[in-house]
């Protein structure tokens, strides 16, 4: 994964995410390979808690899994979770998540996760993001997670050097359990990313299976970005060989502009190609965007005002 543009982005990122990962793709001397193209987290033994390499972080994302059903609210076109379902996840088991995540940053901290090019031990650990395989706001136990993970990230003396990141399709910020959670995630100095893909709203409801409301996505932003600082993760790709429109372009420049005008302020824009293929109906319609295509759509955001990381 290649960074381009010259604004750097906040760390951290997710493996069903739609960008995430980082150029990292050599194996750890005692462990499984971890490669940001490959995010089959089947493969890293655990329910719960998955390694990925994060194009993004430049290092070890320690993802947390609330959907291990695979259960989200939306179904976004190039969503990469085989087996995606509309539903809600019921609770997982907390004190199984902290023993998960016990282990792997123990093993981080030993080696297992280590590149050869890469940070090496607890300081190849970049972030914790609570994301997964769907929408980890529908989660019942969203607050207990953001506890077990902040306490694990103090145990292991990662406070000063890993992120906490939420990632979030963002449709739920202003259900009170949602926002009484992240108000704790924002105490515990996580940040959260906001899903807001380069589409119009028509072609929101192909892209992530939800009809886009412009005044909640507004109102969801500013109230997200006042419980903890809010980045938006966007995604540009190319529908049937055609990439974003003019007027997609448009629309997320507007909704950047509107929410920021209205107090949200936001903290960035991370920008991602398609880099991992979709697991849903209609994936054969998508591709990605060639790398000078999505220099351009950064660069006309960054219009907005605010930053623009892109990767491809
Ligand atoms: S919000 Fe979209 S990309 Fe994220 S898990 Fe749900 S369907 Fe997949």
């Amino acid at each position: 994964m290649t960074p381009i543009g010259n604004d750097s982005g906040p760390s951290g990122d997710r493996g069903r995410d739609p960008g995430g990962d980082h150029s990292g793709n050599q194996c750890g001397p005692n462990g499984p390979s971890l490669s940001p193209a490959d995010h089959d987290r089947k493969r890293h033994e655990r329910d719960l808690v998955y390694p990925v390499l994060s194009r993004r972080a430049g290092g070890l994302s320690v993802g947390i899994n609330l959907n291990p059903g695979r259960e989200c609210n939306w179904a976004c076109a190039y969503c990469e979770v085989d087996g995606l379902v509309r539903g809600t996840p019921g609770p997982v088991d907390i004190e199984k998540l902290s023993e998960e995540l016990d282990e792997v940053l123990l093993e981080a901290r030993t080696g297992r996760w280590d590149t050869e090019d890469g940070p090496r031990g607890a300081a190849a650990v970049r972030d914790i993001s609570i994301a997964g395989d769907g929408e980890p706001t529908l989660s019942p136990v969203l607050a207990e997670a953001i506890d077990a993970v902040a306490g694990a990230r103090a145990r292991h003396g990662l406070t000063d050097t890993c992120d906490l990141v939420i990632i979030t399709n963002g449709s739920r910020v202003h259900r009170p359990e949602v926002l009484a959670a992240l108000g704790a995630f924002g105490g515990h100095g996580g940040k959260l990313w906001f899903k807001l893909d380069v589409c119009t709203p028509v072609d929101a409801e192909f892209m992530n299976g939800a009809p886009f409301v412009r005044d909640r996505v507004l109102e969801n932003l500013k109230t997200a970005a006042a419980a903890a600082p809010t980045w938006i993760q966007s995604m540009a790709l190319a529908i049937d060989g055609r990439g974003p429109s003019e007027a997609a372009v448009e629309h997320v420049k507007s909704i950047l502009v509107n929410a920021n005008a209205a107090g949200a302020d936001l903290q960035g824009v991370l920008l991602y190609g398609l880099a991992r293929p979709s697991h849903q109906p209609g994936a054969d319609r998508l591709s990605a965007l060639d790398p000078k295509e999505l220099a351009k759509v950064a660069q006309a955001l960054r219009a907005s005002g605010l930053p623009v990381s892109a990767f491809v």
